[in-house]
């Protein structure tokens, strides 16, 4: 799916979860506090994705529809009323309405990021404090779409900060990486390890393969250094080394 979605204001916001503040365990924005809002539905099937309560169709009864109003009386009450930065993830929460949401929690000084694959552009992306673009690599099992990238970036305009994130398993996503990010050569580039503990919530106790991320994580930082991508900014992701695959952290 590409291209520009109509918004619909009478429309409810699907929401899996809304939960912290904790901290932004990934990317731009690591160790920093937030709120995350967790929308539900996602127009892709990642082969590893660690979401999977807020993309299959199977968990759907547990996604709220919720107004405007309800999800900021959770957010303000979370937040203590204390503006801080708000978190839209996913699934893919470009799917929702949520260009009210976002003028509504800046009309009182909240500021907001969203992490979102790439796939479908936004006209209320230009609103956004923070704007984190993680196309999904070949391990993904998803078919990548330059053009709806670029439309995403065009939405966006200059008023957003925007990032490129992607997760690194092997060679063939590192390289798709670098490809990916040379045709936006302004972006700051962010890189993770992958992880392939299974996801919650069939496996929220699951042990996290610790050695496994961390000899992805020695090998990417190997690699990118021996490819002198100097540019390039690699991170774990800090909340699965402190609470591994639990949700609502
Ligand atoms: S795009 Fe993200 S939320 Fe959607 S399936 Fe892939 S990893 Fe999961």
């Amino acid at each position: 799916m590409t291209g520009a979605v109509t918004d619909d204001l009478d429309k409810h916001i699907r929401v899996s979860e809304i939960f912290g503040p904790t901290i932004q365990g990934e990317g731009l924005l690591i160790g920093q506090p937030t709120v995350f809002v967790r929308t539900g539905g996602c127009d892709f099937r990642c082969s590893w994705c660690d979401s999977l309560h807020a993309v299959e169709s199977r968990f759907r009864e547990d996604w709220r529809p919720l107004t405007v109003e309800a999800i900021w009386m959770k957010v303000e009450a979370l937040s203590k009323g204390s503006p801080l930065m708000v978190s839209l993830s996913g699934g893919n929460p470009a799917i929702q309405p949520l260009g009210p949401l976002i003028t509504h929690g800046k009309a009182r000084g909240y500021r907001f990021a969203l992490e979102t694959q790439g796939s479908i552009a936004r006209p209320w992306f230009a609103d956004l404090d923070v704007l984190v673009i993680s196309p999904k690599p070949p391990s993904s099992d998803m078919a990548f779409n330059l053009q709806a990238l670029l439309s995403c970036l065009d939405q966006a305009g200059a008023r957003p900060r925007t990032v490129l994130k992607f997760v690194v398993f092997d060679e063939a996503d590192l390289q798709f990486a670098r490809v990916v990010s040379a045709q936006c050569p302004n972006l700051p580039v962010y890189l993770q390890p992958g992880n392939h503990t299974p996801p919650p919530p069939e496996a929220e106790d699951a042990v996290i393969d610790m050695d496994g991320i961390m000899a992805r994580m020695h090998w990417l930082i190997g690699r990118v250094m021996a490819e002198e991508w100097y540019e390039a900014t690699v991170l774990p992701q800090l909340h699965v080394l402190l609470w591994g695959n639990r949700r609502g952290v």
